[in-house]
């Protein structure tokens, strides 16, 4: 089959594993239908691996085997290691949902796939990996013997490779919700209509946290969507946890979360607001504010702009809630890493004229793996803040 050829001197980042191949790297383009794998050399003949293109992409290739495998073999290779990860790490009877494929973090580019309970949903980004599509869903159905599968490839970067966004079932019986357990604790999932794939897996380790710090506090989480945090809260022991979120829809699944936890109506107020003006009134009591935002910064050219608005947030929190007390602040932007997070953390700290002190660090939940060969996995960090 002939092959992708790389330019001399540009095949460092695959010789070391990194998943993407740019245009300005490659010097041989053989024909080919988007979406294809094709080998990729380099200049020098040597097979490097092999990566599926597209050339409507700004990401022209990228690489799903390493090495001289067979290409269809290592892509089954690395999801049974994905799956492998995540197998001894939970008893299914405490938690149930938990991400079994994390896209590049396991060497799987364009693919996510979550476990609610008995239910799959996929989420395919890019015209290769739609390509890959039946040899994923064989695999995974293999091993879970799932009562759905459905797909939530509602993203709007499928149109740069050439895709419609698609959402619906894939087999099975219908499902709209999923109820779920995590660390003992029920959610609703909406997994036909919620955000992402339905849930924020990724804040399972933050959620552990907030349950364990919250007694006796009175607790706002903002940006709630389902209200995960402040469930947590409750069930450990805050006197109060309210939440804000500007989706009318996701401020319904968190007061639906309530009720299966059985918390009573008066233990939180729910409010659909914008977090920025909601942050501005005066008269608020929380003593521990949780800050968990949307990617701010969606390009690296979105950075400046972002942490203006990540700045503002923590600032508001810091002059709003009651010392001493805590701050839980996140950032999901790739763009923003900890460094500058912390900076922006700091400023906002100083203009708001408070004591801060970082008492513990956080990241994505482990399901959530950082590939070492393709640090742009890591994107989640956080930072828990005693103020006073
Ligand atoms: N903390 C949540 C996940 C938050 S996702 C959890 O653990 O499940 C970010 C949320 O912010 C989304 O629900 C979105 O609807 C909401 N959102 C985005 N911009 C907002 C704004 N300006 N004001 C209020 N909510 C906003």
């Amino acid at each position: 089959m002939n092959a992708v050829v790389l330019k001399a001197g540009k095949d460092k980042a695959v010789r070391n594993r990194h998943h993407w191949i740019f245009s300005g790297a490659i010097r041989d383009l053989p024909e080919f239908d988007d979406g294809d794998i094709l080998p990729v050399r380099s200049a020098g003949g040597d097979l490097l691996g092999h990566a599926y293109f597209n050339r409507k992409s700004s990401i022209a290739g990228r690489m799903v085997s390493f090495g001289a495998g067979a290409p269809q073999d290592e892509v089954r290779r690395s999801i049974e290691r994905a799956l492998a990860l995540r197998a001894r790490l939970f008893d299914p009877a405490v938690t149930n949902a938990r991400r079994l494929v994390n896209a590049e973090g396991d060497g799987l580019p364009g693919l996510v796939v979550d476990l609610y309970d008995d239910v799959l949903v996929l989420q395919v980004a890019t015209l290769g990996m739609e390509k890959l599509k039946p040899l994923v869903l064989d695999v995974l159905t293999g091993a879970f013997r799932p009562r759905a599968v459905f797909e939530r490839s509602d993203l709007p970067a499928r149109r740069e490779e050439g895709l419609e966004e698609a959402t619906g079932l894939l087999s099975g019986d219908r499902v709209d919700r999923v109820r779920i357990v995590e660390e003992g604790i029920p959610f609703w999932v909406d997994v036909s209509g919620g955000q992402k794939t339905g849930f924020y897996l990724d804040q399972r380790e933050s959620r552990r946290l907030v349950r364990r710090f919250a007694s006796g506090r009175r607790v706002l989480n903002t940006f709630s969507y389902s209200g995960a945090f402040s469930v947590c809260a409750l069930r450990g022991g805050a006197v109060r946890a309210d939440s804000v979120d500007g989706s009318a829809a996701a401020i319904g699944l968190a007061q639906e979360n309530f009720e299966l936890n059985g918390l009573a109506s008066d233990s939180g107020v729910f409010f659909t607001a914008d977090v920025f003006e909601f942050l501005r009134a005066p008269a608020l009591d929380h003593d521990f504010i949780i800050l968990d935002p949307p990617a701010f910064a969606k390009r690296k050219t979105d950075v400046v702009a972002a942490c203006r608005g990540y700045k503002d947030i923590n600032r508001l929190a810091f002059q709003r809630v009651r010392a001493p007390g805590l701050v839980l602040t996140f950032s999901c932007s790739h763009f923003v890493d900890e460094h500058l997070f912390q900076q922006v953390v700091f400023q906002a700290a100083q203009e708001a004229g408070r004591r801060a002190r970082i008492v513990q660090k956080h990241r994505q939940a482990f399901d959530h793996p950082v590939n070492i060969y393709h640090p742009e996995t890591a994107y989640l960090k956080g930072f828990l803040l005693y103020i006073d």
